[in-house]
């Protein structure tokens, strides 16, 4: 079927302009002309399948009312030809904001989960009773993030589509699955590095490596987190934050997220300038998409995306 022969075309490689490195490159997944760009894609992907190969018609996943995942499921859930099912963190609002319009416009149907609840979705008994008391028929569950060991598998193949030379691969984390996949697909003279965008995320090596336990000849990987860069942590968009997003949109002529890849090249140009970034390796920095974020954030904010 249609989804088990996608196949991807070629990744955009744009090279990044900074005075004292020549070797820093952006992989442009923001550019990929499927449903759900960015990396959702490649953690959605084997999920998808599963449950097709479980003749299993619809998708049920969670996310916040601003969740880059809950978008990108809808999306991709609409295309392939699923029904999806939203579990919201938070109580129902009046006006739906832009992410939750989408996923509606995509046919996605929402149910609203209290706080105290939410913090419960990961029991499995506790949830399905949820979903019967709320009449949501059982579907193929997916975590809110999108990220378990299918989405590492995903991930994993979007090795194959960088450049061969590239020796260090960077990434954005927010629940390390991304991470993780890249981690388990690297060949043995690559290596990951992560820059989380949460305060204090020294967990992440924990799940990371959690999330790769299910993964062979991972131990000999080399990878590191950058926990320097979370920029005041999630959901924060500080000025010293949002000058950068401009200066690189100026510079580079290429849109930054506010949450994720942002930090990102904000931590790779500050290793730059400071000369840290080592001189005889290839770097590829992958921006993850993201930009329907903007939608969330206040008038004044997105401005410059205007422009
Ligand atoms: C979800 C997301 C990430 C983080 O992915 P994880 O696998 O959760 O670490 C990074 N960038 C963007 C734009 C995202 O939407």
């Amino acid at each position: 079927m249609l989804l088990q022969s996608h196949t991807l075309p070629p990744i955009n490689i744009t090279k990044l302009n900074h005075p004292l490195t020549d070797n820093l490159y952006l992989a442009r997944l923001d550019l990929l002309p499927y449903p759900a760009g960015g990396n959702k894609w490649f953690k959605l992907k084997y999920n998808l399948l599963e449950a097709e190969r479980l003749g299993i018609k619809q998708i049920i996943t969670f996310g916040g009312a601003y969740s880059n995942h809950l978008y990108a499921t809808a999306e991709a859930a609409d295309y392939w030809g699923f029904k999806s099912i939203g579990i919201v963190r938070g109580e129902e609002h009046f006006s739906l904001n832009d992410t939750l319009q989408h996923c509606v416009n995509k046919s996605m149907q929402l149910f609203y989960m209290s706080r105290e609840e939410y913090r419960r979705k990961s029991e499995p008994e506790f949830i399905q009773r949820w979903m019967y008391e709320q009449g949501i028929p059982n579907g193929y569950m997916i975590p809110e993030g999108g990220s378990n060991t299918l989405a590492v598998k995903g991930m994993q193949e979007l090795i194959d589509l960088l450049p061969s030379d590239t020796d260090i691969i960077a990434t954005a984390c927010g629940t390390g699955a991304t991470m993780a996949g890249l981690i388990a697909g690297a060949k043995t003279h690559q290596e990951v590095w992560g820059f989380p965008g949460l305060k204090g995320a020294d967990f992440l090596v924990n799940d990371i490596q959690s999330l790769l336990s299910e993964c062979h000849n991972v131990s000999d990987k080399k990878w590191r987190l950058l926990l320097d860069y979370h920029l005041g942590g999630y959901a924060k968009l500080p000025d010293e934050l949002l000058s950068f997003i401009h200066r690189f949109k100026k510079e580079q002529g290429i849109t930054l997220d506010p949450t994720y890849t942002s930090k990102l090249l904000f931590g790779l140009f500050d290793l730059a300038d400071k000369n840290l970034l080592p001189k005889d390796k290839k770097i590829v920095a992958l921006h993850t998409g993201g930009l329907q974020a903007w939608g969330g954030l206040p008038e004044k904010k997105r401005i410059f995306l205007s422009e």
